[in-house]
């Protein structure tokens, strides 16, 4: 493997887990020339599985892909990098149980679920840049209801500042002006 800081190709895995339904194995290496650590994914490839996009394409399902749009939404949030590892394992495998093809929407509609058991301000990022609310109002009021229920709690509020409202507000005026174009992409 490949170091991501210096590019030497001499590591040294110092932990290995496996995900809980077994289905990948994750391992800490360490670069033996510059010491930085980093993560690498071994899992089972299904290159079966095909993803219908809402324009009526097909892609190959990408798990990196779905792992990138998830780990977008907890941007700076407090999930661990293993709250996060299972989450998407648990999707990939009920994916995979499941036909050989599947909708994004299916796929959006997973996440959200998951994310919004565990973390809702995640929940709301996630929805506002995959379309699931109609329009600006409908994310606004999501918004002022999250923002109710989280005011007894000061490190909550910390999190989300109305600065935060704002922008995440402007991110759905602006991803429902592009709503034509990447509907339901996942
Ligand atoms: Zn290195």
């Amino acid at each position: 493997m490949r170091c991501p800081k210096c590019g030497s190709r001499d590591d040294k895995v110092i932990d290995s887990r496996q995900s809980r339904d077994g289905s990948s194995i994750r391992r800490r290496r360490e670069c033996l020339r510059c010491k930085y650590r980093y993560t690498t994914y071994e899992e089972i490839e299904r290159s079966d599985l095909r993803v219908i996009k809402t324009n009526r394409t097909h892609e190959p399902f990408e798990r990196r892909k779905l792992a990138a749009s998830i780990a977008k939404a907890f941007e700076k949030r407090s999930a661990s990098l293993l709250t996060l590892e299972d989450m998407v394992n648990d999707i990939v495998h009920e994916l995979e149980t499941g036909g050989r093809e599947v909708p994004s929407s299916v796929i959006g509609a997973r996440v959200l679920e998951k994310l919004r058991e565990i973390d809702e301000v995640a929940y709301l990022r996630y929805a506002s840049v995959y379309q699931r609310f109609q329009d600006v109002d409908q994310f606004v009021d999501a918004i002022h209801t999250l923002g109710r229920r989280i005011k007894p709690n000061a490190l909550q509020r910390e999190l989300f500042p109305p600065e935060t409202m704002k922008e995440n507000a402007n991110v759905a005026r602006r991803s429902r002006e592009g709503a034509i174009k990447n509907h339901g992409r996942v």
